[in-house]
């Protein structure tokens, strides 16, 4: 079965800079299991493992705007400190979940703390990266009609 719109993929894989640095890797963890076709990992990646094949090998460089996005300035803001009300201490390298301007779900991390304001930076970490993924298939299935209903993959560790 090879992999199109509607099919459960079980991958490993390992993701570097283009200097050959490994950012992240399912070595030692669990692989990644996604729903091809519905947008639930970065499109590069999805393009390039269409109509790919279990114990297939694929290695694609993916520039920035098809991976994690380019890096935005004006997601770098400065807050009040009074925003982290119930936070003991406000450090450098802390992360919170807060809300894009679009009311999406966004990490943001602190970047700088001065007096009473703290600059926070609300771009992914892998934003304007262009990233090398290397890739295996394991496993490629037909989804639930769940699935397909919800938009991802449902197994252990999942939402319900
Ligand atoms: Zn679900």
């Amino acid at each position: 079965m090879s992999i199109s719109n509607q099919k459960v993929v079980t991958m490993d894989f390992k993701v570097s800079d283009t200097n050959g640095q490994v950012l992240d890797s399912s070595e030692g963890a669990e692989p990644l299991v996604y729903l091809h076709g519905a947008q639930n990992i970065i499109p590069g990646l999805e393009a390039a493992l269409e109509g790919k094949n279990v114990g297939d090998f694929v290695k694609v460089e993916v520039v920035a705007a098809e991976a994690y996005g380019e890096y935005h300035d004006q997601m770098v803001q400065q807050v009040p400190m009074a925003a982290f009300e119930g936070v003991d201490q406000v450090e450098p390298g802390m992360a919170f979940h807060a809300e894009s301007p679009d009311g999406h779900p966004i990490q943001i991390i602190v970047t700088e703390v001065e007096g009473d304001m703290v600059t926070v930076d609300g771009n992914h970490p892998l934003a304007g990266k262009d990233l090398v993924f290397e890739v295996t298939v394991q496993d490629v299935r037909e989804a639930t009609a769940d699935e397909l209903e919800h938009g991802h993959v449902h197994g252990p560790g999942c939402h319900h």
